[in-house]
């Protein structure tokens, strides 16, 4: 296995409490077990066993970090730069690429002068409007966070820092004026991301939306996309949607059956899986390994799935391989193939909606796989 990213756990509280948050509300509770922010000696031994795996791959591997929480930048700007610096100091050349992960709402001039100088990457989580964020992302006294998330986000570009918006499909929107709302805050790269969902949670989070509201959504937000014709403006979910049917890779987790290539480092150390796993049952991202006595290699004795997932991927059930979708799709995400009983053997809880959206991908551009044709 060769893992690429990681994604660090650098703080496991956060200051929002947003209704569909996969670590604090659904099934997996396992935060609550967690220091609240990572200490120096896990994130130390974190990092070692980082470049351990790094030089097993080979002189020219080299990982992705990206930090991420709960809120990562609960840890401050002082120990924020303690984190980057000792990453840049044991992995040296082998790490490409050090991201964040925030919600926005401590951004200050300090934390945007940080960013810049260590030239971190910085993504943003923003749900559209203020109607639309403030339905699902709430803090503990469950008031709204978007003007206060707005307000970093213009700290950052005031400091010129690039930002990335990664923004829930959210059914009770218009995916266009989401996208529309975006670009008047001056952003120029953005994804959106399905919801994390199971057959068994779909209904009693979007049953009230229609038959297909993810679907209408990006829909909306894809033909804003492309009537605004702007080059230097980069949907990755869409344009990495278009390479595909061009015949590229799929480039995203979102869809193609993708091998797993990153893992989680959690605060104290234990190696997990793919958090969005916690919203299908407890315990399915555990590992039982920690980077304070372990390598990433042993993931084959800790937990079988995620290593047949970054091995192998996971087989497509019987409806997917019959697809004549399932080049693109591969069966969508997996955690999101998840029911009780039948665990991952299943299509999308979102297949109708992944269907509608390819229909229309394929209409409104006039392309067509170009592996079907060929
Ligand atoms: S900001 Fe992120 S980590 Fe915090 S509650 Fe919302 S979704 Fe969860
Ligand atoms: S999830 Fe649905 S659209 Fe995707 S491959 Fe499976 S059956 Fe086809």
């Amino acid at each position: 296995m060769s893992v690429n990213a990681v994604v660090i756990k650098i703080a496991s509280r956060c200051n929002l409490n947003c209704s569909y948050c996969y670590m604090y509300n659904h099934a997996d509770q396992s935060y609550l077990r967690q220091p609240k922010i990572m200490s120096e000696s896990v994130y130390t031994a974190a990092m070692e066993t980082m470049l351990n795996h790094s030089k097993q791959q080979g002189t020219h591997h080299k990982f992705a970090l990206i930090m991420h929480g709960g809120e990562p930048t609960l840890v401050g700007v002082r120990r924020f730069r303690w984190f980057v610096e000792t990453a840049r100091s044991i992995l040296g050349e082998r790490l490409m690429l050090v991201a964040i992960q925030t919600n926005a709402l401590l951004l200050n001039p300090n934390w945007a002068q940080l960013f810049q100088e260590l030239e971190v990457t910085v993504s943003v989580s923003l749900d559209g409007t203020a109607e639309q964020h403030d339905a699902f992302r709430v803090d503990h006294q469950g008031k709204g966070s978007h003007q206060r998330t707005v307000n970093g986000i213009d700290v950052l570009h005031e400091q010129g820092v690039q930002t990335r918006i990664i923004c829930v499909a959210n059914p009770a929107a218009r995916g266009d004026l989401t996208y529309q709302h975006f670009r008047q805050l001056g952003i120029t790269k953005m994804d959106f991301l399905f919801p994390d969902i199971t057959h068994d949670t779909k209904q009693a989070w979007y049953g009230s939306y229609g038959e297909t509201p993810v679907a209408d959504f990006m829909i909306q937000a894809f033909d804003a996309w492309l009537d605004e014709d702007n080059r230097d403006v980069k949907v990755r979910i869409f344009y990495n949607l278009l390479r595909s049917f061009m015949g590229d890779s799929p480039g995203s987790e979102a869809f193609g059956n993708p091998l797993l290539n990153y893992l989680i480092v959690n605060t104290d150390g234990a190696i997990e899986g793919t958090d969005a796993l916690r919203v299908c049952d407890e315990g399915l991202v555990d590992t039982g390994l920690n980077v304070l006595s372990n390598e990433f290699d042993q993931l084959a004795q800790g937990n079988s799935l995620l290593f047949q997932a970054s091995e192998a991927g996971l087989p497509l059930c019987a409806k997917c391989q019959a697809c004549s979708e399932v080049a693109i799709c591969g069966g969508g995400q997996f955690p999101h193939r998840y029911r009780k009983g039948s665990g991952f053997d299943n299509p999308s809880a979102w297949c109708d909606d992944i269907k509608k959206l390819f229909h229309h991908v394929r209409n409104r551009t006039g392309l067509f796989d170009v592996r079907k044709s060929a």
